[in-house]
């Protein structure tokens, strides 16, 4: 794990290009790639111009999620050409440019290249905004992607479990020493609606990280409960965010709270 005084960033120049926002996590399985994808999708039906990278190399779930496991992009001047979705989200991975299935060991270097080759890809010159999924906790792609792509704003996403919490405010901290803003938290598997009786119930707790969010003054964006509907639309290549069922809404919501 890189330590956070490693971040030594000189911004001078502005960067051309899309904007960019990160969305990260302390830890692994809270969310992040759900709400990546179905943020995107949100913010397309809005009509914002949005990409997506998925730059969690280590566990690529974005190919799942928007169904595109057995596409291999196209290369242009030996650089990939992102991938068109039928939800209005130009996506790439990792996971479209290695081999399916097999087991990722990267060290420090091969990471750093593997984020510099999906950022810089042929992101169309229309694009405004880059969202990318980005691995868990503070690692060589999120250093190498503060210091040589300077996002806009950093969204983290974590669970209303104490431990998620305690490691989203360390990845929040890589952020602020690098003077990449917080743009805000998201509360994900916050509560969850019993399909039979329709009584919710909180099987991780639920507020946690709307409250953390106050101690560390930082904007809330918003709550997704957990609903089996959100992981099966995910696992089908049919993200809840791209139809009109109630679980599209705290997207929807949360896409919104973003461009304000
Ligand atoms: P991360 O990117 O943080 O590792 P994922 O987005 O891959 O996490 O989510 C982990 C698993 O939890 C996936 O199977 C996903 O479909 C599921 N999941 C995520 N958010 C929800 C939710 N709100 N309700 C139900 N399942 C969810």
């Amino acid at each position: 794990r890189a330590d956070v005084s490693d971040v030594r960033v000189v911004m001078t120049a502005e960067r051309k290009g899309p904007m960019i926002i990160a969305v990260g996590s302390g830890k692994g399985g809270v969310g992040k790639s759900t709400l990546t994808a179905n943020l995107a999708i949100a913010l397309a039906k809005k009509g914002v111009k949005v990409g997506l990278v998925d730059a969690d190399i280590y566990g690529p779930s974005q190919p799942v999620i928007f169904g595109s496991q057995s596409v291999r992009p196209d290369a242009r001047d030996n650089k990939p050409v992102p991938i068109e979705s039928k939800y209005g989200v130009p996506h790439l991975s990792m996971g479209h440019l290695v081999t399916p299935g097999k087991a990722l060991a990267w060290r420090g270097p091969m990471a750093s290249g593997a984020i510099t080759q999906l950022l810089e890809a042929h992101w169309s010159s229309e694009t405004e905004v880059l969202l990318v999924d980005l691995p868990p906790g503070t690692g060589d792609v999120q250093l190498t992607m503060i210091q040589k792509f300077k996002p806009a704003g950093a969204v983290l996403v974590s669970t209303p479990q104490d431990l998620a919490l305690i490691d989203a405010a360390r990845a929040g901290q890589l952020f602020d020493t690098a003077g990449v803003p917080v743009i805000g938290l998201v509360e994900n598997m916050s509560g969850y609606a019993c399909p039979h009786c329709g009584e919710v119930s909180d099987p991780f707790g639920a507020g946690g990280v709307e409250a953390a969010a106050g101690r560390l003054e930082l904007p809330f964006l918003g709550r997704i409960p957990l609903d089996m509907a959100i992981r099966q639309g995910s696992d089908a290549g049919d993200p809840p965010a791209a139809g009109d069922g109630p679980m599209a809404e705290p997207f929807n919501a949360i896409a919104t709270r973003l461009g304000e």
